[in-house]
């Protein structure tokens, strides 16, 4: 099939992706104003210490129940947000919410709250501002926020994102490096920008497998961050003895369904209740196999 574009050229459409861009239009369509008609809502998913397996914060991921598409998860509509100028509003929203959230969890604990940014916002001259402005909003201190962004939002315009990234810092948030080893030319991008956190994409981390040594790279991004002296998170950790070995190999941190799925904020708090109060310091969200 042919049709013409805006621009009165012939664009051929695979019937694969005519049916995406009817797709994308149609999530496009209900996506304005969604902020506003309160359809957005976050869960939170643990990150606990590896050594001891304490809760150590949360990362905040958004959740859209669209009232006439359903549940759409955040791989689809992130995207389409990104390209219909809408992700400044929703990331906007994120950021009031996350650190109201922690904020609102401070006496339970000395947690972190981590925010997705999406690459296209690094250059925008809005993130640093709504960064700010959420955490005075809040009474948060910028140490527990922690914002990830991903590789691919470095390599397009490096200089405004290097200086977005250093502006971000100087308010004293924690920044990490989300997926990292998924991108290009990670070693550039330490060099050049100053992060927190790398964060081992669950690709990798899916890898390893029982009665083996760990993966090259995951050995690898493990050893460069303690180089570096980065603290070193696992993604997507659904196995104990991806858990053990990756404690073994003194990875710092790690989430994954093992230990927690993206929990409803009620469920969060309940957790962090739970650990703020029991006697004899805080319990292992799971405990700790015996040797
Ligand atoms: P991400 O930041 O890398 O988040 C990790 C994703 O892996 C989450 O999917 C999480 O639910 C999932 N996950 C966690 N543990 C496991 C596990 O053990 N096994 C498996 N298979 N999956 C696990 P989710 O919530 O669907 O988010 C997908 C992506 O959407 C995120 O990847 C992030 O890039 C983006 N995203 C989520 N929330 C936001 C947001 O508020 N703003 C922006 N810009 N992007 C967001
Ligand atoms: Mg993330
Ligand atoms: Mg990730
Ligand atoms: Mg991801």
């Amino acid at each position: 099939a042919a049709e013409l574009d805006g621009r009165n050229r012939v664009r051929r459409f695979e019937p694969g992706m005519r049916a995406a861009a009817q797709a994308a239009r149609e999530l496009e369509q209900e996506l304005h104003g969604a902020v506003a008609r309160g359809e957005f809502r976050l869960v939170y998913q643990p990150v606990v210490a590896l050594a001891d397996r304490r809760l150590t914060g949360f990362e905040a991921l958004l959740r859209w129940d669209s009232p006439r598409l359903g549940p759409v998860g955040p791989d689809r509509f992130v995207p389409v947000a990104e390209a219909a100028g809408l992700i400044d509003e929703i990331t906007g929203w994120v950021l009031r919410e996350a650190c109201a959230t922690a904020a609102a969890w401070r006496h339970l604990g000395d947690t972190t709250m981590a925010v997705n940014v999406s690459a296209s916002q690094l250059t925008s001259p809005d993130l640093v501002g709504c960064v700010a402005a959420a955490l005075a909003g809040s009474g948060l201190p910028a140490g527990a926020l922690v914002l990830e962004v991903t590789e691919t939002a470095l390599v397009g315009d490096p200089e405004r994102a290097a200086a977005c990234l250093g502006a971000l810092r100087a308010l004293g948030v924690r920044l990490a490096l989300d997926d990292f080893g998924t991108g290009y030319s990670s070693l550039a991008h330490l060099r050049q920008f100053t992060v927190d956190v790398l964060k081992v994409d669950r690709s990798f981390v899916g890898a390893i497998a029982e009665g083996e040594p760990l993966p090259a790279i995951v050995r690898g991004t493990i050893d460069l961050g303690r180089t570096l002296g980065l603290e070193v998170l696992a993604e997507g950790v659904e196995h104990e003895h991806q858990a053990r070995l990756l404690a073994e190999g003194r990875c710092d941190t790690a989430q994954g369904y093992l230990f927690a799925r993206p929990l409803e904020r009620c469920d969060a708090e309940a957790l962090l209740l739970e650990q703020a109060t029991a006697r004899g310091g805080v319990p292992a969200i799971v405990p700790l196999p015996r040797a």
